[in-house]
């Protein structure tokens, strides 16, 4: 098994690998293989902290963590809802690229590498039919390299390309932001030039949408006998999402009512400190979660280690459905994360700081005011 496909299990030839290998996936079920309990994993964190990676990843072989995916498809499948779909291939995708970005800083550290097993853009282009349409922009390149330098840029990562337009519209959505329309894009020749920031978004929604594919299975019902044996992992994730999606909808900033383990991190951010991504997520979620949209957030966070482009890049797929799938995690999982102490023992009050935040505006809300209409 290549260690490659267990880190980008959406390859056609990672799911040929699963074929060929003759796994039967109802015999993996019903002898409660790993791979089962990673798929359970899979799904809760896709769904709920918006990333597929593991928490544990030490605890999986590369085997269970390919298998994990197809198993984590039919338990998406089972829940059978469009926005927990489109979440979960979303966390897909949003892994995929974390990890090609890895893999492309790994590359530029070392570019006479012949790792296979690492990923480089070509080859993700590939995967995705897009080699075609897109194409690296070098015309700035170059400028100040003096004759007999080794010319390295043919082997490194262009900072700009050109995307042709029909997979360009295809890949953006009008929910977008302004930035994304043609009309504020450079285009030429049919094609529109993104930055490399902007072709990575753009990947992850073509992984997003590979991911999504077949989603939910045509024909899977609850009486089949995988979806049987899957019925208490089934359970927990609906149980989740189900408490998750009772917090009524928020749209009120009091920094003063915010829980501690929020305070917190804020006050980390603010003391120049860079948050960790699992720090960074639990307080995008929560900002996002009480109805703040990203220009707030970047305004809110303008005193704070945290820089724009990685807020907007993190909240632009937590703010369209906010308070649905993506929460802050709960209590007990920022309490293993060690970034709640249970100040003031309010672990009795609330299983999430949403819900805590709710209870707090609803007591104290009318003593304090609107952080948005202070900065009005
Ligand atoms: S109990 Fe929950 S809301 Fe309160 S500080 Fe801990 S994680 Fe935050």
């Amino acid at each position: 098994m290549r260690p490659l496909f267990a880190r980008y299990p959406f390859f056609e030839a990672a799911r040929e690998a699963v074929r060929s290998a003759d796994v039967d996936l109802g015999t993996l079920v019903n002898s409660a293989d790993p791979a089962v309990d990673r798929a359970h994993e899979r799904v809760k964190r896709a769904l709920l902290e918006g990333t597929a990676a593991s928490e544990t990843p030490e605890d999986w072989t590369e085997t269970q963590e390919l298998l994990s995916y197809p198993i984590a498809r039919i338990l998406v499948s089972l829940v059978d809802s469009s926005p927990a779909i489109d979440k979960y291939a979303q966390a897909e995708a949003k892994t995929a690229i974390e990890r090609l970005e890895a893999d492309l800083a790994a590359g530029d550290d070392d570019l006479r590498s012949t790792d296979t097993d690492r990923l480089d853009r070509d080859r993700l282009l590939a995967e995705l039919d897009l080699s075609a349409a897109v194409t690296p922009d070098r015309s700035h390149e170059g400028a100040g390299r003096q004759r007999g330098e080794v010319d390295t840029t043919r082997a490194r990562e262009s900072d700009q390309f050109w995307i042709d337009l029909g997979p360009y519209l295809k890949l953006t959505s009008a929910e977008w932001r302004p930035s994304w329309k043609l009309v504020n894009r450079e285009v030429w020749d049919g094609r529109v030039r993104v930055q490399r920031t902007g072709l990575n978004r753009l990947l992850r929604e073509a992984i997003a949408q590979r991911v999504a594919e077949g989603l939910p299975f045509e024909g899977l019902s609850r009486e089949d006998p995988i979806a049987t044996a899957l019925s208490d992992e089934l359970s927990d994730i609906e149980r989740l999402l189900s408490q998750r999606t009772t917090i009524e909808e928020i749209d009120f900033v009091a920094r003063e009512l915010f829980p501690p383990c929020v305070e917190n991190l804020l006050q980390k951010a603010e003391a120049g400190t860079q948050l960790e991504p699992f720090e960074s997520f639990s307080l995008m979620a929560f900002l996002t979660g009480i109805g703040m949209d990203p220009d707030e957030i970047v305004a809110f966070c303008a005193d704070a280690s945290l820089e724009p482009e990685g807020i907007r890049y993190q909240t632009e797929y937590l703010a369209d459905n906010r308070g649905t799938q993506y929460p802050p995690p709960t209590c007990e999982t920022l309490a293993a994360y060690g970034l709640c102490h249970n100040e003031d023992d309010h672990w009795t009050v609330a299983g999430d700081p949403l819900t805590y935040y709710k209870r707090q505006l609803d007591e104290r809300g009318d003593s304090v005011t609107d952080w948005r209409e202070a900065n009005a």
